[in-house]
């Protein structure tokens, strides 16, 4: 039977420690960390999931600041919202809701916030200084599926761990992670030939694809551990989980695997600022 690598659970158990350093933090710096959202137009999905980062913050005592932009914002216009939050000091963190209307630079977004304050892992620089191993936040999905697979002892030095996919805030962080932990690492993309040959060389396979369901059972090696990065209506991930759980020796669940990582990360990654900024 494989391992269900249950996100919820230890997201559980890092908001019971986080509510702790939250208490202290107040008693020694007389505040509670904040973390900004920024939410540009109105997608329901990111508006939810704006909506569960902040009640996280809730949960463990944080405050957080909710900024709602309208979908004809321009890029000028959030730049100048990102650089009010990056002076402001009662913010350590800083979370631009992804993905933000067509007219806008989201690069040119996400570069604009302040690195103290870039607790989701977007800015380049972060990107740079984590891949060389130098401190930065990482960025929240993958750093969370770190999190997830130390938490459960799954080893990476030597193993070839297969990434499915290559965006800037998923699938480029995860493998650079994996490569720091001294996994030997295989990106694969829209333009990959032979993907599923590939895939079934994964003792470690992360799918990051954006498609449901679309890495198949029969792609997993026996005894791989596989990560469900995607989500998409009907509780489904990027894996035909049910097929790959009878190969697979560990895997993510959907939900309850890498979603509540993710943000439980994120609200980590913000105590870790303000604890920062008050030394
Ligand atoms: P994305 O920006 O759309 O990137 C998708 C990646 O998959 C791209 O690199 C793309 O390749 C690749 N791809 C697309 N079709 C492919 C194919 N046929 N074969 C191989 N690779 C293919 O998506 P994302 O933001 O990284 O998100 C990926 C998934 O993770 C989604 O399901 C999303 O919902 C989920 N997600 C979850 C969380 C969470 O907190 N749980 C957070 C972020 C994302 P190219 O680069 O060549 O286009």
């Amino acid at each position: 039977m494989a391992v269900i690598l249950d996100g919820k659970a230890l997201a559980k158990e890092t908001e019971a420690a986080l509510a702790e350093r939250v208490r202290k933090f107040n008693e020694r710096a007389g505040r509670v960390p904040q973390l900004a959202t920024i939410l540009v137009g109105d997608d329901p999905a990111s508006a939810t999931y704006v909506k569960m980062k902040g009640n996280a913050c809730a949960r463990v005592g944080m405050l957080s600041q909710r900024i709602e932009m309208g979908r004809e914002t321009t890029t000028g216009q959030l730049l100048d919202q990102i650089k009010a939050l990056n002076d402001d000091p009662r913010i350590d963190g800083i979370l631009l809701q992804h993905p933000v209307p067509r007219q806008i630079d989201e690069r040119a977004a996400f570069e604009a916030i302040s690195l103290d304050k870039d607790v989701d892992g977007v800015t380049c620089l972060g990107f740079g200084r984590m891949s060389m191993g130098a401190p930065a936040y990482g960025s929240a999905t993958p750093a969370g599926i770190m999190r997830l697979l130390d938490h459960y002892n799954i080893e990476m030095e030597g193993k070839m761990a297969v990434v499915v996919g290559r965006s800037p805030i998923l699938g480029k962080p995860m493998a650079m992670m994996l490569l720091n932990r001294n996994a030997t690492v295989v990106i694969c993309h829209s333009k990959t030939r032979g993907l599923p040959d590939i895939v079934r060389q994964g003792d470690i396979v992360v799918g990051a694809v954006g498609r449901p369901e679309f890495i198949q059972g029969d792609w997993i090696k026996d005894g791989a551990v596989v990560v469900d990065a995607g989500y998409h209506p009907g509780n489904v991930g990027d894996v035909d989980l049910k097929a790959a759980a009878q190969k697979a020796s560990a895997y993510t669940p959907v939900p309850g695997g890498v979603g509540p990582m993710t943000i439980s990360t994120l609200i980590l990654q913000t105590m870790d600022s303000a604890e920062k900024s008050a030394l």
